[in-house]
């Protein structure tokens, strides 16, 4: 393939790149929007191929095959409950990736025959890719074990972290410095201290993030990886990787942002780190919770339902764990047949993933126009006759809004309480996932259905009728 031609390959990649993250933006076209992923990729790889530039086919296919195989198994077994943590996981990948190209992109003779500002930029290229991927690597690895509750969800704060985060980050700017006046032998060595230094920032910044500030921080890493693949394309000399991390790396940023303004938070101290940080009395943090709960069976909630014209349904985590989304849209078919008015409220960090709450129910086919997003429907909530909580905890939290000792406080939630009378669907009085307790299932209004919520709501369903 000749060099224009591998040019022009490489723009139509990155043409149906951009194309993929549009389509992805919107549930309708987000089976396009993969599809032109898909095909940018494939384009990619084939143009890389055909360039002249791979030399070492023998090691190279063998490793995509079984890449690809691992890949393959991963994306077929996964629940959509351990999403998230693959995404993480993914993500230390890049971070890996940048790094090992920037260790080994130092190591190539061709970076030994290079002089003056060749060598300068160059350098600087690989130090940025073995920094940015570092703080990838193990930040991702340890967002992985929050994710997954091997570690802790509660933010590990050191005293003086910030000075200790600043600390390191001037530690690389003068290692940095450093590296750019040394010999090649020496050299080698502060490009380790860096490596190093990156590699205990990157888990410091994220051990000291909190439960509920998790989604944005899973964002995030989301866009320092995409900044690390984009290092590894400066370091490689490769337009399309730069292209594509470029876009990862900002798409990335622009979704933290517009989480963070979901969350009321400050994406600032998100990067710092210190939210969701326990200040109260109770277990949790936040006050403690006073009154009695009341307990409702699958048949009166049906009865409920029955008589009710407007029904909100306020999915979270637990329809995930549970799998109702199948459920939960045979029950809407049932009401909006009889005439009755079935709407889906989703909070923007509702389950364990950006868009968690709207895959499951795209999966089970429910329509596309009776979801809304919080903003759209909070103010109608009093006039909502039955509200279903499925598996929600703290999207649906009070205290986020009443309480200001509370390590969710300020987070914007679904005012579900305002309806006229709200049913709670969990397996037991077990905290979300911010581990703070819930005073809705205390209200007078609120009754609680205990039991698994793709059991409960079948059998609510089996009497609806
Ligand atoms: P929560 O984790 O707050 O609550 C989920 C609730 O579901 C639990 O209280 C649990 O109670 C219940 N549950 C679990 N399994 C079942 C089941 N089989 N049947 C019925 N209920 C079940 O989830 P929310 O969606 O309300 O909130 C999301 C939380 O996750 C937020 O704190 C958010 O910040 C965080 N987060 C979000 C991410 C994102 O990108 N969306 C990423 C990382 C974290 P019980 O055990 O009693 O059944």
């Amino acid at each position: 393939m000749t060099p224009g031609l591998v040019t022009t390959a490489y723009l139509v990649s990155g043409i149906l790149f951009v194309l993929s993250l549009g389509g992805l933006s919107k549930q309708e076209s987000a089976r396009k929007g993969n599809l032109y992923g898909i095909l940018g990729m494939a384009l990619a790889i084939l143009a890389t191929f055909l360039s002249g530039q791979v030399e070492n086919f023998k090691l190279l296919i063998p490793l995509m095959l079984g890449g690809a195989l691992i890949g393959a198994i991963l994306a077929k077994r996964v629940e959509m409950t351990s999403m998230p943590e693959l995404v993480a996981i993914l993500h230390s990948f890049v971070g890996a990736a940048a790094v090992l190209v920037g260790l080994s992109s130092f190591l190539d003779p061709g970076h030994a025959e290079m002089i003056g500002a060749e060598k300068l930029i160059h350098e600087i290229e690989i130090l940025l890719g073995v920094f940015i991927g570092g703080v990838t690597f193990t930040g991702s690895v340890i967002a992985f074990g929050k994710l997954r509750g091997s570690l802790s969800g509660k933010p590990l704060l050191l005293p003086a972290r910030h000075l200790l985060n600043l600390g390191m980050v001037l530690a690389s700017i003068w290692f940095g410095y450093e590296f750019l006046q040394q010999g090649h032998d020496e050299a080698w060595i502060t490009l380790l201290i860096v490596m190093g230094i990156s590699f205990v920032l990157g888990v410091h910044l994220i051990v000291a993030i909190g439960g509920a500030d998790m989604p944005v921080v899973v964002s995030m890493l989301n866009s320092y990886s995409g900044w690390a693949a984009a290092a590894a394309g400066f370091m490689l000399k490769n337009d399309l990787l730069i292209i594509t991390g470029a876009l990862v790396g900002s798409s990335g940023a622009i979704l933290s942002y517009i989480m963070c303004k979901a969350m009321n938070r400050s994406l600032a101290n998100v990067i710092f780190g210190g939210f969701g940080t326990s200040s109260g009395s109770s277990p949790g943090g936040g006050s403690e919770v006073e009154g009695t709960i009341t307990e409702t069976t699958a048949d009166q909630v049906a009865e409920e339902l029955k008589e009710a014209k407007e029904v909100m349904i306020v999915p979270g985590y637990g329809m995930a764990v549970a799998q109702a989304q199948h459920v939960v849209k045979d029950i809407t078919e049932t009401l909006r047949a009889k005439g009755v008015n079935v709407r889906f409220a989703i909070h923007p960090v509702a389950g364990r993933l950006p868009g968690h709450m709207n895959v499951l129910l795209a999966e089970a086919n429910v329509p596309y126009d009776i979801v809304f997003e919080m903003d759209e429907i909070n103010d109608d909530l009093p006039e909502v006759d039955v509200l279903l909580v499925v598996g929600a905890n703290d999207i649906v939290n009070p205290s986020a809004l009443e309480d200001s000792s509370s390590p969710i406080a300020g987070m914007p939630v679904i005012e579900a309480w305002k309806s006229k009378y709200v049913v709670a669907l969990k397996r037991s009085m077990a905290a979300g996932y911010s581990g703070v307790e819930n005073p809705l299932y205390f209200k007078d209004n609120t009754d609680m259905l205990f039991g698994d919520a793709k059991d409960t709501l079948s059998a609510v369903f089996a009497k609806l009728g």
